[in-house]
C-alpha cells in the first residue's frame, strides 16, 4: 500500500476488518471469470455505505490514488488495469441490501454491490419480477451490470435512479426523487426534472462514478409460462419471424423470441441427426392461461407460414419449459452449469442491427468456422458451439456464436481462447458491430471506433467529472490500439 497512514485512514472509514493489503486476498482480486484476468491492486477496501464510499473517494481523490471498481468480477473482458501495483480496489460486494420493494411505485431499491440472484428472490418473494435475462445472475453484481452491460437485454430501460459517488466524493442521484426535486421523496422517472443523468452513468464501465444505490422498476411476477419451439431452414425467414415479432410486440419482457443455431441445438439433441439450420423459441411469460394462449398461437401461426415446423422432440422440450415456470430455482446457474460442462469458453458475442443482419451474420459464421478448424490443427478439439441471438428492441439483435473447447492443462489454451476473442471482436467491429459490453478490452476497442466529435465529449464528461483520472484510469481513454490515435 502506498503509506502506513493511508491504510490506517482506509481503516478508520471502513473498520479494520473491510481493508487489506494482505498479499493472497490482493493475488485473488488478479483472477475473475474471463479468460482476460483481474486488476493488480496494492490494496483491496470494502465499503459498506455510500458515506464511506464517499469519503474513500474525496481521500483518493487527494492523494492522485487510482481506485478500482469491481463488483461481482463477471466481465467477459476483464477487469480495468488502473496503474497496476497501486490500485485501490473497491470490492462494491458488502453492499449487498435491499432497502425498499415499493408495491405502490412497483420499485425496488437496492445497494449497487447485491448480486442480481439475491435482488431477484427478494422481488420474487414479495410477488413481484425484476427483469434480469441472460447473465450469470449468481455472480453480477447490480452495480457492475448497470456499468458494464448496459444496452444489453433490458434492465437498463428499467433503472430509474441511480445514487453515484463521483470522483471528488460528491454524492449525487438522479431519477426524479429527492437528488432532482428536493420536495419530492419518491424515485419515479429518471428522465423529469433536467437531463436523463441515469442514462450518462449507464453503461459508463465506472469511469465517470461508483453507483451504491439505484432504483429499478418491477412488475407483478408472471407466474405462467408458455413455450413454443419451431424449426427453420434458412436465416431469412427466421428473420420474417423476428420482424412480425417486433412489430407487434414490445419484446422484453415476458416475450422473448429466442434462436438458436444448430451447433447449439446438437448439444441439446446429442446425436440426432436431424436438426434443422434454427430453431426458434417463443418463451411467453404471463398471468393468465387466456393471455398466453393467443401469444403462442400468434407465433404458431406465423411460424408455418413462414415454413417452421416441429416434431415431438421439440414439442417435449417446450412442455419442459413450461413445467419448470412457478419454481424457485436460478436460472442463471442452470445456464452455467451447461457451459461449465462444455470446456474452455471463447465467447464470441456480438450486437447489430437487425437490418442487413443476414449478411453480417453470415460473414461472422464463416469467420469462426474457419478459425475452428485451424484451432484444431493446432490441437485445440472443439467440443460444442453455441449460436444464440434475439431482438432486444425493435430495431436490435444481440446473441453470441461462442465455442468451447475441450479443457487441457496447457496454458496455451487460455490465451488462444482470449486471442481468438479479441479477434473475433476487431473484425465484428469492422463490419458494424458494437458490443453491449462496456468494460476491459472491449471499452477499449469501442472507443477506437468512435468519431472525432463522440471522443471530445467523453473526454469532456470524464476530465469534468474526474480531473485527476482515478476512477478506473485507462479504461476507454486508452486508445493505444486506434491507428488513427
Ligand atoms: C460466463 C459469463 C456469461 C455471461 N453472459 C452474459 C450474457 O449472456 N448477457 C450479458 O449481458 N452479460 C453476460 N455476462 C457479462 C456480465 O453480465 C457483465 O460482465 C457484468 O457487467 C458483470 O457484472 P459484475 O458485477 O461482475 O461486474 P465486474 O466484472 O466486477 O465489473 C464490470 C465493470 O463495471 C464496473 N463496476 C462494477 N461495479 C460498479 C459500481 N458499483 N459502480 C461503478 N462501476 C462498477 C467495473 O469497474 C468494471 O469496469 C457474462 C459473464 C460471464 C462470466
Amino acid at each position: 500500500m502506498h503509506s502506513k497512514k493511508l491504510l490506517e485512514l482506509l481503516q478508520e472509514i471502513v473498520g479494520k476488518e473491510f481493508v487489506t493489503t494482505d498479499r493472497f486476498a490482493t493475488f485473488a482480486y488478479l483472477k475473475d471469470a474471463s479468460n482476460f484476468g483481474g486488476t493488480h491492486a496494492a490494496g483491496v477496501v470494502r465499503p459498506g455505505s455510500t458515506e464511506e464510499v464517499a469519503l474513500i473517494l474525496s481521500l483518493a481523490n487527494r492523494q492522485r490514488i487510482p481506485v478500482v471498481i469491481r463488483g461481482g468480477g463477471a466481465s467477459i473482458y476483464g477487469q480495468p488495469e488502473g496503474v497496476p501495483g497501486h490500485n485501490l480496489l473497491l470490492d462494491m460486494t458488502r453492499m449487498n441490501n435491499v432497502k425498499e420493494i415499493n408495491p405502490r411505485s412497483m420499485t425496488v431499491t437496492a445497494q449497487a454491490g447485491i448480486i442480481m440472484s439475491k435482488l431477484e428472490l427478494a422481488c420474487r418473494r414479495e410477488g413481484f419480477y425484476i427483469f434480469t435475462p441472460f447473465v450469470p445472475n449468481h455472480i453480477v453484481s447490480l452495480g457492475g451490470w448497470m456499468s458494464g452491460v448496459a444496452g444489453s437485454a433490458g434492465l437498463w430501460k428499467d433503472i430509474i435512479s441511480m445514487t453515484v459517488v463521483l470522483a471528488d466524493g460528491t454524492v449525487v442521484t438522479t431519477g426524479g426523487g429527492p437528488g432532482t426535486n428536493r420536495h419530492q421523496p419518491l424515485a419515479y422517472n429518471r428522465t423529469l426534472g433536467g437531463p436523463d443523468f441515469t442514462g450518462l452513468f449507464t453503461g459508463d464501465g465506472g469511469s465517470f462514478g461508483i453507483k451504491t444505490e439505484s432504483t429499478v422498476r418491477i412488475r407483478k411476477y408472471p407466474p405462467l409460462v408458455r413455450a413454443g419451439i419451431m424449426e427453420f431452414a434458412t436465416l431469412e425467414n427466421v428473420l420474417a419471424m423476428m420482424e412480425r415479432h417486433v412489430q407487434r410486440d414490445t419484446s422484453f419482457p415476458f416475450d422473448a423470441l429466442l434462436v438458436f443455431g444448430a451447433g447449439a441445438m446438437e448439444n441439446f439433441a446429442v446425436g440426432t441427426e436431424d436438426v434443422k439450420a434454427f430453431t426458434v423459441q417463443r418463451m411467453a411469460m404471463g398471468y393468465s392461461s387466456d393471455e398466453l394462449d393467443c401469444r403462442l398461437a400468434a407465433f404458431h401461426a406465423d411460424a408455418q407460414e413462414l415454413g417452421g415446423t416441429s416434431n415431438p422432440a421439440l414439442e417435449a422440450m417446450a412442455a419442459a419449459m413450461e413445467a419448470s415456470a412457478g419454481t424457485e430455482g436460478d436460472p442463471g446457474m442452470d445456464w452455467m452449469a451447461l457451459f461449465n460442462g462444455f470446456g474452455r469458453a471463447a465467447w464470441l458475442p456480438f450486437t447489430l442491427p437487425r437490418e442487413g443482419f443476414a449478411d453480417v451474420y453470415h460473414q461472422l459464421l464463416a469467420w469462426r468456422e474457419e478459425r475452428r478448424r485451424a484451432a484444431d490443427e493446432r490441437g485445440y478439439r472443439c467440443n460444442a458451439t453455441w449460436e444464440f441471438f434475439t431482438v432486444i428492441d425493435q430495431s436490435t439483435i444481440i446473441g453470441e456464436m461462442d465455442v468451447f473447447f475441450e479443457e487441457t492443462h496447457e496454458p496455451g489454451l487460455q490465451a488462444y481462447a482470449r486471442d481468438l476473442m479479441r479477434d473475433f471482436q476487431e473484425y465484428a467491429h469492422r463490419l458494424g458491430s458494437i458490443d453491449v459490453y462496456n468494460q476491459g478490452f472491449m471499452a477499449d476497442l469501442n472507443a477506437t471506433c468512435w468519431s472525432a466529435g463522440f471522443k471530445a465529449l467523453f473526454q469532456t464528461v470524464k476530465t469534468s467529472l474526474d480531473p485527476n483520472n482515478i476512477l478506473n484510469p485507462g479504461l476507454w481513454t486508452d486508445l493505444r490500439k486506434d491507428p488513427e490515435g
